[in-house]
């Protein structure tokens, strides 16, 4: 009698921690399927078409890529884009120019990180400019693995 309470309780908790989880996982998944995952880890720009993604590369360079929705490269056409950096020494503008399919900054980010960073994008020069702003922070997020700039897990 005992024994049989135990097993119909067992099976009830096992039911609602399933049950439960289930409901956690799809609910993950749902979200990831709204955050676009760029290929190349770096930020995506909201609400531009094509996407947008830019990548702070080691050297401290900018590289813009261009994206379908399907997440496949398309080359840059008429886009153009700037980023200010407002580091703790000063302003810093970055220009681009085009190579290959994508653009990328003719100079570096200023040194250092935590300050903020605009973008500055354009459909064409003649376009009215989308701004973007976001902290530069290149630490490694312990969750999705990306830099927090780029975090994608919502950190
Ligand atoms: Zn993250």
């Amino acid at each position: 009698m005992n024994k049989n309470h135990m097993t119909i309780h067992t099976r009830i908790l096992t039911f609602a921690l399933a049950f439960g989880l289930g409901v956690a996982l799809s609910a993950g998944a749902a979200e990831k399927e709204k955050q676009l995952i760029t290929p190349k880890g770096g930020k995506l720009l909201e609400k531009t078409e094509p996407h947008v993604e830019l990548v702070v590369e080691k050297d401290r360079t900018v590289t813009i890529n261009f994206y379908n929705d399907q997440l496949k490269s398309v080359p840059v056409s008429a886009q153009t884009v700037t980023v200010i950096a407002d580091a703790k020494d000063g302003k810093a503008k970055l220009e681009f120019e085009k190579k290959g399919d994508v653009l990328v900054s003719k100079t570096k980010l200023p040194e250092g990180e935590g300050y903020n960073v605009v973008v500055q994008f354009k459909q064409t020069s003649e376009a009215k400019p989308q701004n973007f702003r976001f902290k530069l922070d290149l630490h490694t997020c312990g969750e999705c693995k990306r830099a927090e700039y780029a975090c994608v897990c919502g950190h």
